[in-house]
């Protein structure tokens, strides 16, 4: 077989990124506004005849793009051919580790859900080793499930509840998962995967992505998501964008402190929000025996007890209702201060706030009207996440199909006797 090119070796730097541009340009079009022929995409991007020619070229070497409609032989180029998005080779693997699951999410570069999948996992109880032992499992699996479906696997991103090194993929601390310094791309490259590209990033700013992009509020450009997992995580979307900060660590509102008398946080310090909000805290409430950290040898996945308390709370359980609404309460409350700092459209609500949400996101609208920031003046609602416990997992695999998208050279060009079979 002749070498391969890799498209951009031979060109000057600025050329190459001006290149690199286009081609992400002509991708991304086609996926916003579905197959059209070569002509329309001259037209709507600006960019000359020629120039798409040749764009379409290599994205159809790549395996990225393809034609529609009847094709003859030297018909290659026709006008009036529809170049469409091949999503259905290039794809994207999301996985994500909590307290007491993981979950692994792939699409194809077009959006097709290919794997959505969680496990029950107690990863509070175990050692950083086993947990990403458990994780290196789940994927390895995901891995060979695209593989027989002929997916090549452009990226993995990893969702943690924690602070992270974005540029080494290195978890500084995730205080409910007992990790610190944990270098979790260098393991799942050298156990997993390692010709494929791994990051890993804060799982609520992944899952406010997939609010962003895909979810209840989507296109909302100011909103915040709250993660209502054992620990509470926020992502913060200002004017479209997600709100990173100095060292990418925006958006750490479950350690906001609301009650300097209250709980120790997993954190190590005293009366932070998720104290108050979390899953761990409702559980507390509710059934002290099975509380998270109190081992009793069963794993249960959050859906489990989730469906404990809503029996409970049908049958009037005046503990369970009393929880909610203590919940509830201090969700409005702490959302407040949010609402005065961001001033978002919708508050997005996930996991387990999400499930519950008719139990808990009344009482916390009437706290934020009752503290006045919501009104005449600014308008903020809560919403009920409907991407489940899935959307960190699913911003993840989100964030790899953006890589592709942004810079479409990532995917390598394929040997030409591929490129003719994609192409056909
Ligand atoms: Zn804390």
């Amino acid at each position: 077989m002749r070498p391969v090119p890799n498209g951009l070796a031979d060109i000057p730097a600025d050329q190459a990124t001006v290149r690199r541009s286009n081609l992400s340009l002509v991708l991304r079009h086609l996926r916003e506004h579905g197959p059209q022929s070569r002509s329309a995409v001259a037209a709507a991007t600006g960019l000359n005849k020629t120039t798409v020619t040749s764009l379409v070229g290599e994205l159809r070497a790549r395996g990225l793009i393809r034609e529609n409609g009847p094709q003859h032989a030297g018909a290659v180029g026709r006008p009036g051919l529809a170049l469409t998005l091949d999503g259905t080779r290039v794809g994207a693997l999301g996985l994500e580790i909590n307290v007491d699951y993981i979950a692994a999410f792939a699409t194809d570069l077009g959006g097709r859900v290919l794997i959505d999948r969680r496990v029950g996992f107690d990863a509070m109880g175990c050692d950083p080793e086993r947990s990403l032992d458990e994780l290196a499992r789940l994927a390895r699996e995901a891995l060979a499930e695209l593989g027989l479906l002929g997916i090549h696997v452009a990226g993995i991103t990893v969702a943690v509840p924690g602070l992270i090194d974005g540029a080494n993929g290195v978890v500084h601390v995730a205080p409910n998962l007992g990790w610190y310094g944990v270098p979790v791309a260098e393991r799942l490259s050298w156990d997993v995967a390692p010709t494929i590209p791994v990051t890993v990033v804060n799982d609520a700013n992944l899952a406010a992505l997939a609010e962003f992009t895909s979810g209840v509020a989507a296109g909302t450009t100011d909103l915040v998501y709250l993660t209502g997992e054992v620990g509470v995580g926020g992502g913060i979307i200002a004017g479209g964008r997600l709100l990173g900060g100095a060292d990418g660590f925006a958006g750490e509102v479950g350690h906001v402190m609301v009650d300097s008398a209250g709980e120790r946080c997993g954190c190590g310090r005293t009366g932070c929000w998720e104290t108050k909000v979390g899953l761990a805290a409702l559980v507390r409430m509710v059934t002290p025996d099975h509380a998270y950290g109190v081992p009793d040898g069963i794993v249960r996945d959050p859906e489990e007890r989730l469906a404990e308390i809503e029996r409970r709370q049908a049958e009037g359980d005046p503990q369970v209702v009393h929880a909610l609404a203590e919940v509830g309460r201090w969700l409005g409350l702490g959302s407040a201060t949010l609402v005065r700092l961001f001033n978002p459209r919708v508050i997005v609500v996930g996991g387990y706030f999400a499930r519950l949400s008719e139990h808990l996101l009344p009482r916390a609208q009437a706290e934020l009207t009752r503290l006045g920031v919501t009104g005449t003046v600014a308008h903020c609602t809560f919403v009920a996440s409907d991407l489940g416990f899935g959307a960190a997992s699913r911003g993840a695999a989100g964030v790899v199909v953006d890589r592709v998208l942004a810079d479409p050279t990532a995917i390598e060009i394929l040997p030409p006797e591929m490129s003719t079979i994609s192409g056909a």
